[in-house]
């Protein structure tokens, strides 16, 4: 299923136990180890099924309940098994599951450029948190437009990766 139905199912889930939403590490944690590999149709079938084997408290180990969900879902629906996990994002911005951004940085005094990884999770830097395009619009992030100014950034603070970690180390991730 998509990132964005799996977020609502998850919501929808969280909300009926009275539990805020997870952050978006654990988020996508769960969407990669049992959220992708679903159609969207299931999403209202999971919520019922987990909700009717823990109708008392938000369970332990929640994505091993996640993923024995998908697999009842499966043999319920044994017809589906043809199905082809794709992985779609509908974030804004996300460039195969990359954000190239910049954002001014006063201690180097120039717009640097970063390229961050997407909570769809298309694209994996390490153990780089993956973001989702709002929260970096409010960190102040914002979309790329030329070319030449991330090749810049990179240039100036080496590769890639040593650049994305510099913002991590800057935001205290
Ligand atoms: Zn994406």
């Amino acid at each position: 299923m998509t990132t964005q139905t799996f977020d609502r199912m998850i919501k929808r889930l969280r909300g009926s136990y009275e539990k805020k939403m997870p952050d978006a590490t654990i988020l996508s944690f769960w969407y990669d180890e049992a959220g992708a590999s679903v159609p969207d149709e299931a999403a209202d079938w999971i919520y019922a099924w987990v909700k009717n084997q823990h109708s008392d408290r938000w369970p332990n180990h929640f994505q091993d309940v996640l993923i024995r969900a998908h697999q009842e879902w499966f043999s319920a629906h044994p017809e589906k098994r043809a199905f082809e996990p794709k992985r779609i994002c509908n974030e804004p911005n996300c460039e195969d599951g990359l954000f190239w951004v910049q954002r001014h940085e006063p201690q180097f005094g120039y717009w640097a450029g970063y390229a961050i990884p997407c909570i769809c999770g298309r694209k994996r830097m390490g153990d780089i948190p993956r973001w989702y395009w709002a929260d970096l619009a409010r960190a102040g992030y914002r979309a790329k437009p030329e070319e030449e100014f991330f090749r810049y950034s990179v240039r100036e603070h080496g590769t890639i990766n040593d650049a994305v970690k510099k913002t991590a180390d800057g935001m205290g991730w």
